[in-house]
């Protein structure tokens, strides 16, 4: 149980409300620049819009048709910050563009776009783009619709495929520099006075209490809330809660296993029916295809792909690759969030800025709040930056300098490192190398930790279930070092067991037994727990399809 009463005593200087990649990115950048910083974060870290995005650490080649050069160019440098200071868990992927004499746009055009893009990432530590002919083209892509295919583009770009992990190694990172960081705390009520917040109400949704957070003369309170920034501001009975300021539009995406036909690398490809451009990435030995863009104002937790979208993704997936015959009996599961857009009344889905603004909420009433309007996962560092050097301004102090720009994340490691040698070496009788590696790909210079636990109980070396590379130590880990409070922090957040085969429901046996033996979990808390994870599934990842045929396993408690 954790005592959060005492946190009305604490003087904290910044108040970050969410714990999305850009909360995250922001208590970190604060702590290490000696504020001292509390993060409230309703349900887990990167709970929210953050672990449903499409992993892609990029400029934003499709921007530069809406002449956001700027945001291109901040994108580009922010993805080579991330290759070099997190290069365990953002890694460079080769996309692959094909161009249709049919299509929206021209072999010329998107030849344009990469030179442009080439440009604005000069300073890169990744190759230039290539054009290929239709000839080299169908040499690489066999199983590439040819009809009229004139060529194809060849570029890279990054990948988080655990943009969980990366939120979390930022929320790790503000702990060791000193920020209290709360997950399942979420605030319930903003207090104005005197044109300024003057406390939070906050809900412990673990012990179901409420506690205070107080602030001082000199507080800000950042509501960096993603799609809920509304809801957010909403809290207080100040104007501040006046003027929509997002508009989300929603994004789905679907999971399948590799199928014939499946590329070796990503395409970023044309949907054939509307020309909207879409993604078939390998992700985590499957491929995740996606996504859409929809404007969306509905409910804004757990948030599921509809059937619809669902046909969408795999009919233009059929469309580009024909030998793939994907059907609904091929997606393993389906994910969907909303992009927190400014509002933007009248435009296009797809022709809403992605950039980012940080608004000040001084002439609406509450001088000491700021909130973010937009961001993508790729530019998370650079907005903690703006954010904490606005803060600085507003105390009227001077700006120390940043020091994200090098500072690696606390799992950077590269494969070169002398212990990735070491641990494959010692572990080589008890854990397979492929095992070990995704180990590495998650935890990175952590690994040693978790082997660590494998000393003591040689068991958690076992699998959690034999589909997945991740073993039972994670499980133990998660809950001892990474504030991992259910089953589905453990599942879907710290591992990567729910993105397989059957949702995770195989592993739910083995992660109960594990947590009552090793973690004190009592039975009745494990079985509330498997309950709550059907749930979360049936919620967020089953496809309605799915739900209604009556398959066992699919079933919600
Ligand atoms: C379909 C899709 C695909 C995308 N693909 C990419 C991509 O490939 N690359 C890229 O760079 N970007 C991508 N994005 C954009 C990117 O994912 C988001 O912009 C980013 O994750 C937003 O992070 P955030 O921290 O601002 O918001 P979130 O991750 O939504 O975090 C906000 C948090 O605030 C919490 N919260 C809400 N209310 C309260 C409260 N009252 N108290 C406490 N906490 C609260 C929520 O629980 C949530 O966890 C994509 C987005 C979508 C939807």
């Amino acid at each position: 149980m954790r005592n959060l009463q005492t946190l009305s005593n604490q003087p904290f200087d910044l108040i970050v409300i969410g714990g999305g990649i850009n909360g995250a990115a922001t208590a970190r950048d604060a702590a290490l620049r000696g504020l001292r910083t509390i993060l409230l974060e309703k349900n887990d870290f990167a709970g929210g819009t953050t672990s449903w995005s499409s992993r892609l650490i990029h400029g934003g080649l499709r921007y530069l048709e809406y002449f956001e050069f700027n945001l291109v160019r901040e994108s580009l440098h922010e993805r080579e910050v991330l290759l070099r200071n997190a290069p365990h868990l953002a890694k460079p992927l080769q996309m692959t563009i094909p161009i249709y004499r049919n299509g929206a746009r021209s072999y010329r055009i998107i030849q344009v776009g990469m030179v442009l893009y080439d440009v604005l990432s000069y300073d890169k530590s990744l190759p230039n783009h290539r054009m290929l002919s239709r000839k080299t083209t169908r040499q690489l892509f066999r199983a590439m619709d040819a009809d009229d295919l004139a060529g194809s583009a060849q570029y890279y770009d990054g990948q988080a495929e655990h943009a969980e992990r990366l939120c979390f190694e930022n929320i790790l990172d503000a702990e060791q520099a000193g920020a209290t960081t709360l997950n399942y705390a979420k605030v319930e009520d903003i207090h104005v006075g005197d044109r300024r917040i003057t406390s939070l109400t906050c809900r412990d949704m673990l012990s179901d209490t409420t506690f205070e957070v107080k602030t001082h003369d000199k507080t800000v309170v950042l509501n960096t809330s993603g799609p809920w920034v509304d809801a957010v501001c909403g809290l207080s009975e100040s104007s501040v809660s006046k003027g929509r300021k997002i508009g989300g539009t929603k994004g789905s995406h679907i999971i399948v296993d590799a199928f014939p036909g499946a590329p070796d690398s990503a395409l970023y490809t044309e949907a054939k029916s509307d020309g909207r451009p879409f993604f078939i990435i390998p992700w985590l030995g499957q491929f995740l295809i996606g996504t859409t863009d929809e404007r969306y104002d509905g409910p804004l937790d757990n948030i599921k792909a509809d059937n619809d979208e669902v046909d969408y993704l795999l009919q233009e997936t059929n469309a580009v690759l024909p030998a793939a015959h994907l059907t609904r009996e091929d997606v393993r599961f389906t994910y969907a969030g909303v992009r927190p857009l400014p509002y933007a009344e009248g435009k296009k889905a797809g022709s809403i800025s992605r950039d980012h603004i940080l608004h000040n909420h001084s002439k609406e009433g509450a001088e000491n709040l700021i909130s973010l309007i937009g961001g993508k996962l790729t530019t998370h560092r650079q907005v903690g930056e703006e954010f904490v050097n606005a803060v600085f301004k507003h105390r009227g102090e001077a700006v120390p300098s940043c020091p994200t720009h090098t500072r690696p994340l606390p799992g950077a490691i590269s494969l070169e490192d002398a212990r990735v040698n070491e641990w494959h070496d010692r572990y080589r009788d008890r854990i397979a190398a492929a095992v070990l590696d995704h180990l590495i790909g998650i935890y990175g210079a952590r690994t040693g930790e978790v082997l660590a636990l494998i000393d003591q109980h040689p068991d958690l070396a076992e699998p959690v279930v034999d589909y997945a590379h991740d073993i039972k130590a994670q499980i133990v880990f998660a809950v001892q070092e990474e504030m991992a409070y259910t089953f589905v922090d453990i599942l879907r957040r710290r591992t990567t067991v729910s993105m397989h085969k059957n949702y995770g429901f195989d592993a739910l046996p083995v992660v109960a037994e594990v947590l009552r033996e090793y973690c004190g979990w009592s039975e009745e808390r494990c079985d509330r727990n498997i309950q709550a994870y059907h749930k979360f599934m049936a919620e967020n990842c089953i496809p309605d399809y799915a739900l209604e045929q009556e398959v066992p396993s699919l079933q919600t408690a």
